[in-house]
């Protein structure tokens, strides 16, 4: 098998597994499902230079976590003839390896679960998938236009985003370049390594507090940095400062973080200025909040301060046709359950949309 043939030239995913094998020219294909080889056998040459393709939809959904994948399904469902573009097929939490709160399961992974949906979306007839990011979101005569990193344009009278969080960085020296070498975003999994070391967590927010609390029972000497004062919940803010092994460092900022293979130190030094201070730890946990994803999109949406999308009850954003699901809105609560809920009540009100524009009715969507 060669390389190529290890991704679906229709969607661009890796497959995994050969149920879905086709050959052409002389050359053998894998798809990731019957829905990806029908496309190919209908025009095996446009579909292996669908590189700067053209093609309109009813609907275009962009994002390919639990919002965007419900919606997608949805979508199917309502016989939409839809496309969902993601640069990956899962989201956030697909690596997770305890998840509690989704309903019909006491415990599962994020791999299963987020599997689970993926095999839904892969197994619908009317909607089409393809991993690509989407660079732009324009407005045009009839709906909007999606151009994409791999030089793609689409166009739809509806679109729905799905696109999510990112974690915020400090944007110091030395971050990226020490990433997974003792700098991390969330507490890791094989945390007892750091036992009996000094760390040091950045946040003094829940999840701040949370990590720096679960490395000093741990026994880890850690140094708790925050830019302004505490703003956990009372009870916890409490719970770290009277913790013996633990050191909070209010109103100061990381300058810098230090090593050369590995973490060996962090510069810190008190907001709006002062005297530098080096701390000497082996790992530095950065628990600084999330962002939405939406440079694709932000001229043309109402955002609120946070940056979110704002949303009316039936997921429309402040433009008609355009739709926002999942962590990327205003809605409270940055939960699986909740961005597949929002997915799918999206989907339901994209199609209504979609169909009231086909019988040239008005359309029924609105803000709360
Ligand atoms: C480590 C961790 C553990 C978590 N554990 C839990 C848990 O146990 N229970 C729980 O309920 N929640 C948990 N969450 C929160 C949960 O993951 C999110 O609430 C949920 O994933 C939000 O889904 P979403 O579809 O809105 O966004 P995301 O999951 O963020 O998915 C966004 C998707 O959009 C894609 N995308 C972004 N920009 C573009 C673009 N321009 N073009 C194309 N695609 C784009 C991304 O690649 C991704 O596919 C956890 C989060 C993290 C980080």
């Amino acid at each position: 098998m060669t390389d190529s043939a290890d991704y679906d030239p229709v969607c661009g995913m890796q497959v995994h597994d050969r149920r879905w094998v086709t050959t052409y020219r002389g050359r053998e294909y894998v798809f990731c499902s019957e829905g990806c080889l029908a496309l190919f056998r209908r025009d095996p040459a446009l579909r292996l230079s669908h590189k700067g393709e053209r093609a309109r939809y009813d609907l275009v959904i962009v994002g390919g976590g639990p919002a965007g994948l419900t919606a997608a399904v949805y979508a199917s469902l309502q016989h939409l003839h839809a496309l969902l573009l993601a640069r990956d097929l899962g989201g956030q939490a697909v690596d997770t390896s305890r998840i509690k709160n989704y309903m019909g399961y006491d415990l599962v992974t994020g791999p299963e679960l987020l599997g689970r949906f993926r095999d839904q979306l892969l197994a619908q007839k009317y909607i089409e998938h393809r991993l690509d990011e989407v660079l732009s979101v324009a407005r045009v005569a009839d709906g909007f236009a999606l151009q994409t990193r791999h030089g793609c344009r689409y166009e739809a009278p509806a679109v729905i985003i799905a696109t999510g969080m990112h974690r915020r960085r400090l944007d110091v020296p030395g971050e990226r370049r020490l990433l997974r070498r003792g700098v991390s975003y969330r507490l890791v999994h094989e945390l007892e390594r750091y036992q009996g070391q000094a760390v040091a967590v950045v946040g003094g927010g829940n999840s701040g507090i949370e990590a720096a609390t679960a490395l000093s029972r741990l026994g880890c000497r850690v140094t708790l940095i925050s830019s302004g004062p505490l703003t956990g919940d009372a009870g916890d803010i409490a719970r770290v400062e009277a913790a013996e092994n633990t050191v909070v460092l209010t109103d100061h900022e990381v300058a810098a973080i230090e090593g050369e293979e590995q973490v060996n130190g962090l510069r810190v030094q008190p907001r709006g200025g002062g005297r530098e201070r080096f701390l000497d730890v082996s790992a530095v946990f950065i628990e600084i909040g999330y962002l939405p994803n939406t440079d694709c999109v932000a001229p043309l949406v109402d955002r609120n301060r946070d940056g979110e999308i704002e949303t009316g009850r039936d997921c429309s954003a402040s433009i008609p046709g355009l739709f926002a699901a999942g962590d990327v809105t205003n809605g409270f609560g940055k939960r699986i359950i909740i961005a597949a809920g929002e997915g799918a009540r999206a989907a339901l009100a994209a199609g209504v949309f979609v169909r009231a524009r086909q019988s040239g009715t008005a359309s029924v969507q609105g803000p709360a």
